[in-house]
């Protein structure tokens, strides 16, 4: 990526796109923990990697501490994310000044979750924003940031279709957005179907597909919760067969995402993100699978 290349641009301009998922720790083990996965995955040269913000705004400064963190003290183009949960305006605007000044160009603007659940309806701060593509906006005219949003495969869970996904999607394109990322997803026709309607609304920029391998059996009944993604009975199946062998459940989960990954590229995806957990073992074997990279350890 050069210097004065936004990663909006780097993502358009037609090479694949590698990148992966962090979270910040909440205790020191955590913290050496994701110390060495950063540096495994700076050995692989990835196009970026993206810190999440926690549910709430809970890990705000911890979020914009790592991020900057991994701007100076790193080769990789960190990207930061941000969600309108509990802020008023003037506060979204003072973390994207907290992102600047840290050396970050880069953000995904989401809305985030309602801070008490999934099932609770999602109420924005009185002074606060609605809706992502309103962050996008109040981004956009800040300064010369990137932009990126997050897309579903299988829908949002509070859409009413996937026709109104699509237009959200496009809404986020026209405020400004650059990339979407995806959420987790199993079945590659999924993010097809996702796309093809996506392109019938107007949406030109990349999409940027999450995958996540698996890499323990009780991770999948997590999932619905976590993501709202399903996961398909065969696989899960599959995965059931061999959970009393939690290393045959690790090359499961390596082989199931190499080749969804695989299949995902060779239909045109712009590249993969992918979600780490912050352990690099699986997401570094995905990566080497696809012919993509040497062995870090
Ligand atoms: C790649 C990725 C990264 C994520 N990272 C984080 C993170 O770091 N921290 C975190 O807390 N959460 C994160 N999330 C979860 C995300 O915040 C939730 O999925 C949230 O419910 C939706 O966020 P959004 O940005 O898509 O919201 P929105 O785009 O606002 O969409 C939410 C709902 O409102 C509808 N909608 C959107 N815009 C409009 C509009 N203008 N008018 C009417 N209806 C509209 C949509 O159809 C959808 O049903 C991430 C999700 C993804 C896919």
């Amino acid at each position: 990526m050069r210097a004065d290349d936004s990663l909006g641009q780097v993502l358009s301009g037609g090479s694949r796109s590698f990148s992966f998922e962090l979270f910040p720790p909440k205790t020191a083990d955590g913290e050496r923990q994701l110390w060495q996965t950063v540096r495994e995955i700076e050995a692989l040269r990835p196009t970026f990697v993206s810190v999440t913000y926690g549910a709430g705004g809970s890990t705000q400064d911890r979020t914009v501490r790592l991020t900057g963190e991994i701007a100076a003290d790193t080769t990789l183009t960190p990207v930061g994310h941000l969600t309108c949960v509990g802020a008023s305006r003037d506060e979204l605007r003072e973390v994207v000044g907290q992102y600047a000044a840290a050396g970050v160009r880069t953000m995904l603007a989401l809305r985030g979750d309602p801070p008490r659940g999934r099932d609770t309806a999602w109420v924005p701060h009185p002074d606060g924003l609605r809706h992502a593509n309103e962050l996008v906006e109040l981004i956009r005219s800040l300064g010369s940031f990137s932009v990126g949003v997050a897309a579903f495969p299988e829908g949002h869970p509070e859409s009413v279709d996937r026709d109104e996904d699509a237009r959200v999607l496009a809404l986020k394109q026209q405020a400004g957005a650059e990339f979407a990322v995806t959420q987790l997803f199993f079945r590659v026709e999924d993010y097809e179907r996702m796309v093809d309607l996506a392109g019938r609304h107007g949406v030109t920029m990349p999409i940027v597909p999450g995958i996540m391998p698996v890499t323990n059996v009780a991770q999948i009944e997590r999932f619905a919760a976590l993501s709202g993604a399903q996961f398909p009975a065969d696989l899960a199946a599959r995965f059931h067969a061999v959970a009393d062998d939690p290393e045959a459940v690790v090359r499961l989960g390596v082989d199931v995402a190499a080749e969804m990954s695989q299949r995902l590229l060779e239909l045109g995806a712009p590249g993969l993100h992918f979600y780490t957990l912050n352990r690099s073992r699986s997401t570094i074997e995905v990566y080497q699978a696809l012919g993509l990279g040497a062995a870090t350890g």
